[in-house]
């Protein structure tokens, strides 16, 4: 998504859009970043405005990404939803390239006349993706000696282990 400066005004502008995530080129061109995939689009929501020549963003993501449960491997998806805000400024540098300068302090400077919003969804996109996805918050996760699923299946590992009476139920194979 691009805007062009001079359609920034002192009153509040409001669009939503759909990015393409093809266009976020989230990884060598695939909508695909560790464990996760994403839809061809992300929801955009975004108000921006200028004060002098400041020019103000905030914005909201919403989607949903496919990953895996950090507990038990399962595949599910989650929510993808983030809120952001970004302040551009004019590059103080402008004129040794049209390219969008940025510093360590956050700080974002623009140069050109339009202003490309791609690399800023992009780097929320990858901001609101999810530390440790679990499929529900009750995750029982796999057990770590038979690596059943324990939100389908019950097991004997973790009684055998606590009490060594059941010691011999690690090595019996039940009959169907
Ligand atoms: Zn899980
Ligand atoms: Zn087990």
């Amino acid at each position: 998504m691009k805007i062009s400066v001079d359609k920034i005004t002192e009153s509040p502008e409001e669009i939503s859009f759909a990015e393409n995530t093809h266009d976020l080129d989230l990884i060598d061109g695939e909508a695909k970043v560790g464990d996760f995939r994403f839809p061809p689009f992300v929801d955009v929501n975004l108000v921006y405005y200028r004060s002098g020549q400041e020019l103000f963003f905030h914005g909201r993501l919403g989607g949903t990404i496919e990953g895996c449960c950090s507990r038990c491997l399962k595949g599910c998806s989650f929510p993808l939803e983030k809120e952001f805000d970004f302040v551009l400024t004019p590059d103080p540098f402008a004129g040794k390239n049209g390219e969008l300068n940025r510093d360590e302090m956050g700080l974002s400077f623009y140069a050109a006349d339009e202003i490309n919003l791609s690399p800023f969804i992009r780097e929320q996109v990858l901001l609101a993706l999810p530390m440790r996805p679990l499929c529900e918050d009750g995750c029982r996760g796999l057990c770590m000696v038979c690596g059943v699923n324990l939100n389908e299946e019950s097991c004997l590992c973790a009684a055998s282990e606590s009490d060594p009476r059941l010691a011999f139920f690690r090595t019996l194979k039940l009959g169907q």
